[in-house]
């Protein structure tokens, strides 16, 4: 398929705008504008109100004031370097406008005395005197009436002005086509949006103010376009997923009845809930493809063997891929014992397993003869195979984004496909980067939960904290000690560690502290990790490796050194690894003041709530989204109007939006689907247009 004809002029070089060369297209690319398409959707930021007022005395100094005067005297610069002035005269008063480095003539052109112009600019008093230094507009009164009363202001760059950028601007949208609307016409009409084309005429020329608010109607439409677009393809790969052949898979719950008989405690009924919506999607005759959010500690761990055992029950196998070998040895320890209850045979397959055992295991694999394998990306190698993988669970942790799904869908044949994240991602965010799966949501807790008592504690407090570790210690209690991120290099981490781990050995005694990082060989980490757990170690010195999955109930002290260099998900992560038992726990954080005022805010957070989600949504609030997920690995599009941060309502509107315009016209053919393609290739929606043309 090639780009529609139509879209041709927005296409085009940006150098067949008036005004744009060779330089300017350069310095249009910097502020990442090529064509005039990228041109149409840089929308101003800002607005100058140029009403023109009858006296400079009407308006508050300093402020943009736009003014007919009859021009006065012209005092020429007294000496080299000095400004020149003219004095105007308005309805009212006399002032000066300034010039530095003005050749006389172009003043005594642009300004002969006598004359009535309009000028506009900044108005500032400077010793009781008011001055326009270099006004933005000098027009004789016929030319003013084309001054647009609201001025919009652009994205700039050294050497690209706001005169250039607009008339480029303007240009680009006399080329603008009447395109086919392809928003649901109901919902156009219910938001009061306008069509298309008229939204970029509008939100290019400001009518007042509040135009360049994200709640403009002009701009609350483009920006839905936006939103529409990427929900387009993602409802496109999710419906490619559907489509591929899946398998029914049903369980007779007889490995799940066992295990559910030998727990000490019921499931919650946010895990029932779960459940019964993954063994649904496992029956039906379509491949699952389902996110798994939930809180720390809101038992995902069991609702993801839950879905393991539906398909061994029902004959076939199950894997668990995580991200590292750390988190698959945690799972795979975290599952031994429910396995056992179920009867079933667990193993774990990492890079680690070499040779013979390794030979046995992939044969035992392939014969069917292990029902339940944990990993890391080592199980997706070309020689592991599989007598009959239902369900391939991934915890996911925020490592991989849509295509990459998308390639393991591919791989695991038929196979369900159940994705886990570490920590609760915010409703915007989870639309945008997993908007083409399902959603089960583990909004509840186990019960009997004994909340975190978290507190701030400045570094130069440190040997009190150790105190306290040496007396907590003394009762009987476990701790970890995180360090802190110095920078992002593991062997500046690992020296951090070290020297904390030496000091801690030396206050606290000899066999008491254990160390873990992540440049340790994997047989040390492994048996650093078990003596903590065993309780042979009583306070676990780590670098963020402990970050997910660790469970040890056991520990109730988390101390978190530079806090205020950890995003706040980590730190929610972190505390999480405390609060699991019965006891009371603590979480230290401590940090190097002063503390800046964004750290303060995100810091006072934790403090307030244990509340994952409303944590992410913070999170998300103050580092923006392009912070709290890489964009290139998260798939996460780059939005030139869509802000996500505010707009999850827009972006949910736009998932249903999607889902339902291609339940009823799949082929988008129909005329509202046809105007949608067109919007896929303005919107430079590739994968999406790729999607489409497989069918
Ligand atoms: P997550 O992976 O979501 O952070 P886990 O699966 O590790 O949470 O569960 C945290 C702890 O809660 C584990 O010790 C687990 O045994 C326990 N747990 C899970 N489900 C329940 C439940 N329904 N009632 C009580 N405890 C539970
Ligand atoms: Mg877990």
């Amino acid at each position: 398929m090639t780009r529609p004809a139509v879209l041709f002029p927005l296409f085009a070089g940006i150098e067949t705008l008036p005004g744009v060369g060779p330089k300017v297209a350069r310095l249009f690319a910097q502020i990442g504008v090529e064509r005039p398409r990228d041109l149409v959707f840089t929308l101003p930021h800002a607005v100058v109100d140029r009403r023109p007022v009858a006296s400079i005395r009407e308006v508050a100094l300093p402020a943009v004031v736009t003014v007919p005067v009859t021009v006065g005297m012209h005092l020429p610069a007294r000496r080299k370097g000095a400004p020149s002035r003219v004095m105007v005269t308005d309805a009212q008063t006399e002032f000066q406008l300034v010039f530095f480095h003005a050749p006389g003539d172009t003043l005594a052109r642009q300004l002969p005395a006598g004359q009535r112009r309009v000028v506009s600019g900044k108005v500032e008093l400077f010793d009781g005197i008011a001055q326009m230094v270099h006004p933005d507009h000098i027009l004789r009164p016929e030319e003013a009436r084309s001054l647009p009363r609201f001025e919009p202001v652009y994205p700039l760059t050294q050497g690209l002005s706001n005169r250039v950028v607009a008339r480029a601007a303007a240009a680009a949208l006399a080329r603008l086509p009447d395109l086919a609307e392809w928003i649901d016409p109901a919902l156009r009409a219910r938001e009061g949006w306008p069509a298309w084309r008229d939204a970029l005429r509008a939100a290019h020329s400001p009518d007042g103010l509040g135009a360049v608010m994200p709640d403009a109607p002009a701009r609350a439409r483009l920006a839905y376009d936006e939103v529409f677009a990427h929900q387009l393809t993602l409802a496109l790969a999710r419906r490619t997923i559907r489509r591929a052949k899946g398998r029914v898979t049903q369980g007779d719950g007889r490995l799940r009845r066992r295990v559910l008989a030998g727990l000490p405690h019921a499931l919650t009924g946010a895990q029932e809930r779960a459940i019964a919506e993954i063994a649904a999607d496992m029956a039906g005759p379509t491949r699952m493809n389902r996110l798994l959010q939930g809180d720390v500690g809101s038992g995902k761990t069991l609702v993801a063997f839950m879905a393991l055992l539906v398909a061994v029950e029902a004959g076939g196998q199950g894997a668990m891929m995580a991200p590292t070998e750390i988190l698959a040895r945690q799972h795979h320890g975290s599952l031994g014992p429910l396995a056992a209850l179920a009867g079933i045979r667990l193993e774990l397959l990492t890079g680690r397993d070499r040779g013979e055992e390794r030979a046995a295991k992939l044969a035992d694999l392939a014969a069917g003869r292990i029902d339940v394998v944990v990993g890391t990306h080592a199980l997706f190698q070309k020689e592991v195979a599989f007598a009959d993988l239902r369900l391939a669970v991934v915890d996911e942790q925020h490592r991989f984004g849509v295509a990459q799904r998308m390639e393991l869908g591919a791989k695991g044949e038929a196979a369900d496909v159940l994705v886990m994240t570490a920590t609760p991602i915010p409703r915007s965010l989870a639309l945008a980067t997993y908007g083409d799966m399902d959603v089960s949501v583990l909004d509840e807790k186990p019960p009997g939960r004994t909340p975190v008592r978290t507190a701030l504690v400045p570094a130069e407090r440190l040997a009190e904290v150790v105190e306290h570790l040496r007396r907590a210690i003394a009762q009987g209690r476990r701790a970890y000690w995180v360090c802190p991120l110095v920078e992002e290099s593991e062997v500046v981490d690992m020296t951090a560690a070290e020297d904390r781990f030496r000091a801690l050995r030396a206050a606290l005694g000899e066999g008491v502290v254990g160390l873990v990082h992540g440049q340790l060989p994997a047989a040390e980490k492994d048996a650093a990790m078990a003596d903590f757990a065993a309780g042979r170690t009583r306070v676990l010195v780590a670098t963020t490796v402990i970050e997910v999955g660790v469970n040890v109930p056991e520990a109730t002290i988390m101390v978190v050194e530079r806090a205020e260099t950890f995003g706040l998900a980590q730190l929610h992560q972190l505390r999480g690894r405390v609060g699991r038992g019965a006891g009371e726990s603590t979480c230290l954080l401590m940090y190097q003041p002063p503390l800046s005022e964004t750290a303060e805010r995100r810091l006072a957070i934790l403090r307030q709530t244990e509340d994952g989600f409303r944590i992410a949504e913070e999170d998300l609030a103050i580092r923006g989204a392009g912070d709290l997920i890489g964009t290139a690995q998260s798939g996460l599009p780059r939005f030139r109007i869509a802000v996500l941060e505010r707009q999850a309502a827009l972006m949910a509107l736009a998932q249903s939006d999607a889902r339902a315009l291609l339940a009823q016209d799949p082929e988008l053919s129909g005329p509202r689907g046809q105007a949608a393609r067109i919007l896929l290739w303005l919107m430079e929606q590739d994968r999406a247009i790729r999607l489409l043309s497989v069918g």
